[in-house]
Formats: C-alpha cells, sequence, structure tokens
C-alpha cells in the first residue's frame, strides 16, 4: 500500500500553515504525528497535492497555565506527554484515563491531541484498501452512492472513534481554531457535527492550535472505559467518560457523561447532569442514567463487534464509571 505522490511542506508558523491550507483548498491535508492519516493516504481514502506537517510549529507544543486559571494544551502535545503529566494526573485525570488507552506506546509517542481531536472517521467499508472498496463499489463517503450500514438512507453513520474528545466533552474543554480570519474558541460539544461525511466544525483553511480545560472542572474525579478487541492497541468500539463532583455529606454537585465510537460524533449523554446533580448514590438512580446513555448511543454495523453488545457495553461501563467515580468522590 504505496503512499499517493504527494509534496511535504514543513511551515514554522500559524500563519505560514493557514496560508498554505488557505493557497491549497481541498488540495491539502495537515498532517501531525501522521498516525491516523498515514494509514489513510495508504489506502488511498486521499490524495493530497500537498501534506502540511505542522510538527515545525514549536508555539503548537506543550501544556502551560492559561488566563484565569485554565490549563492550555497545544495541539502537537503528545498522548505520551499527556499520560506522562502530573498537573493533569492531579487535576484532569479522566483525560489521563482516556489518553493512556490510545493505540499502543508508538502511536502515543507520535500521535497528538490535535490529531486525535480531528481524526477522520472510522467504518468497515470506508477504512478499507483500494481494491476492497472498489471490489463493493464505494460508499457514501468515498467513490460510491449507498451507505452500506444504512442502505436506505442518504447519511453516513461511520463512526467517530477517538478516544479524548469523550474525557474533554465531560471536563467542558473548549477548542481554539486558527484560520484566515484569526482565532476562535469553541466549547468541544460543538466541533463535532455527528455526520460522518463532515465530521468536525473546521474550515478547509483552519487548524486546531489548542485545548482549553477551565479551571472550575479541575480536580473533577473521572474514569474512562473502553472496549475494543485488543487491549494493546485498538480504537474504541464503544467508549464512556465520567466525571462527577461529590461532596462530603455524598451529594453529587457536578455530573458529565459521555459517549464515543457509537455514534458519527463523541457525544454527551444530556439527562446526566439534570437527573445526579442534587442527587445521592443509588443504583437505581445510576442504572437510569447508565440507560440514557445507551439511548444516546447509535451503534451500527460500522466494525468487527455487534451493534447489541457495543450498546450493553455502554450501559455496563457507564455503570461501572459512575460507581467508581461515586465511591471515590472529591470532596
Ligand atoms: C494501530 C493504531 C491504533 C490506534 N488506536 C487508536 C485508539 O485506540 N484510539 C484513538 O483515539 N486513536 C487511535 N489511533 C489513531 C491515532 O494514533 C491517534 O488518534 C493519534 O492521536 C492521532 O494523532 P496524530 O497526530 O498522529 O494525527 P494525524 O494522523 O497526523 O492526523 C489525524 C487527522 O487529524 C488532522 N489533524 C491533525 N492535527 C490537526 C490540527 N492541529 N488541526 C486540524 N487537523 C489536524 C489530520 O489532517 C488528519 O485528518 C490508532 C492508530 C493506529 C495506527
Amino acid at each position: 500500500m504505496t503512499m499517493p505522490a504527494s509534496r511535504v511542506a514543513r511551515p514554522s508558523t500559524i500563519e505560514e500553515a493557514v496560508r498554505l491550507l488557505a493557497d491549497n483548498g481541498p488540495e491539502a491535508v495537515i498532517i501531525a504525528g501522521g498516525t491516523d492519516v498515514v494509514p489513510n493516504l495508504q489506502m488511498k481514502l486521499f490524495a493530497p497535492r500537498v501534506l502540511v506537517d505542522i510538527k515545525p510549529i514549536r508555539v503548537l507544543q506543550g501544556i502551560t497555565i492559561a488566563a484565569a486559571g485554565a490549563l492550555r494544551l497545544g495541539a502537537l502535545t503528545t498522548l505520551t506527554e499527556i499520560v506522562g503529566s502530573p498537573l493533569l494526573q492531579a487535576s484532569y485525570p479522566v483525560l489521563v484515563s482516556a489518553a493512556a488507552t490510545i493505540a499502543g506506546p508508538l502511536q502515543r509517542n507520535m500521535g497528538t491531541l490535535g490529531g486525535n481531536l480531528c481524526l477522520e472517521t472510522r467504518c468497515l467499508w470506508y477504512n478499507q484498501s483500494h481494491f476492497w472498496r472498489k471490489a463493493l463499489g464505494g460508499c457514501l463517503k468515498k467513490d460510491g452512492d449507498v451507505c452500506h450500514v444504512a442502505p436506505g438512507g442518504k447519511r453516513c453513520w461511520a463512526a467517530w472513534s477517538g478516544d479524548s474528545a469523550p474525557a474533554l466533552l465531560t471536563l467542558d474543554a473548549e477548542v481554539e481554531i486558527t484560520g484566515p480570519r484569526g482565532r476562535r474558541r469553541l466549547p468541544l460539544a460543538q466541533f463535532y457535527l455527528n455526520d460522518g461525511m463532515n465530521r468536525i466544525a473546521l474550515g478547509r483553511d483552519e487548524l486546531v492550535t489548542s485545548v482549553y480545560l477551565p479551571a472550575r472542572t479541575a480536580g473533577r474525579r473521572g474514569i474512562y472505559h473502553k472496549l475494543r478487541i485488543r487491549d494493546s492497541i485498538d480504537y474504541p468500539l464503544a467508549g464512556v467518560a465520567v466525571t462527577l463532583e461529590v461532596d462530603r455529606s455524598g451529594v453529587c454537585r457536578e455530573a458529565r457523561v459521555a459517549i464515543t465510537a457509537v455514534n458519527p460524533a463523541p457525544l454527551l449523554v444530556k439527562e446526566a447532569s439534570e437527573w445526579l446533580v442534587g442527587q445521592r448514590y443509588s443504583a437505581e438512580l445510576v442504572d437510569r442514567v447508565a440507560h440514557a446513555a445507551i439511548r444516546t448511543g447509535k451503534p451500527l454495523t460500522t466494525s468487527a463487534s455487534t451493534p447489541v453488545y457495543r450498546r450493553e457495553m455502554v450501559r455496563l461501563f457507564a455503570r461501572r464509571a459512575l460507581e467508581e467515580a461515586w465511591k471515590n468522590g472529591n470532596a
């Protein structure tokens, strides 16, 4: 599986990267760690004229304290840096818990947070070699006009299958996006469009430059649980992130539950905060929220596992993560 012939451009500033993206439009693709984009190039999912390698842009690296006590994570922060950061371990454990499950150590050394948030979608029919796809006549997202997952519809159901986003959703994170018109900040929940064809709210001439974690969510107890075929390396088939703030008397003061890999976007379970805040732990309440999680998740036949099993695992993970977080609730 050879790479298509592309020119590699190596901008050293954000402005230069934006100019390259604007000048080359759909013919340009960003590469950061390359751990997702390179296999996709080898499978001929796209064949850009220019690969914009953003790794030389130093200001995109590292973890720093920003205004109002927020934490800024540059888009090029690697997953290994996240897992090993004492600051994140102490203040935002759910992100560390999720990042530690991403791929294997080699991909975590290369892979970046920005790349993880902007991952391509995954689907049994889309993430295949050119030869395999051609034999099937393509699919709605690539070279065809049928979604093999839901053949009657006009929508692409490829699953968005990243692990850091659900954790960041439970921390009310924001993404900073930079383009020709300057910088803008967007709640992460609005960054994902829940559409397999058009997965993120990012223009062709824009890049993700930072992720911000607000001070108010620092210290929240958090856990991420993930289903995958091989625990040592695979993308999620389902994942659930939970953050809770529980006071000394055992009453829940803040709660978020988010799911991944079972829809074309990572999603917050809307009912979770509403039902949990102001309540004490009870098995019935946790079961109700776990049930809301499986109503939010719509796993279809996009992966090697069955939709029924993935739904059940979402329920189990939600229940287990809520129980664990509640028992260790931070006062
Ligand atoms: C064997 C294997 C297993 C994997 N398992 C997992 C897993 O379990 N969980 C998981 O989440 N991922 C997994 N991955 C995918 C990948 O390793 C990680 O998601 C990684 O974080 C991607 O980051 P990257 O820097 O390598 O992204 P790249 O491959 O460089 O880019 C990924 C996508 O993001 C875009 N992009 C990159 N940076 C930016 C930016 N700053 N702004 C805008 N767009 C950008 C690229 O154009 C591309 O579309 C796996 C990959 C492999 C090969």
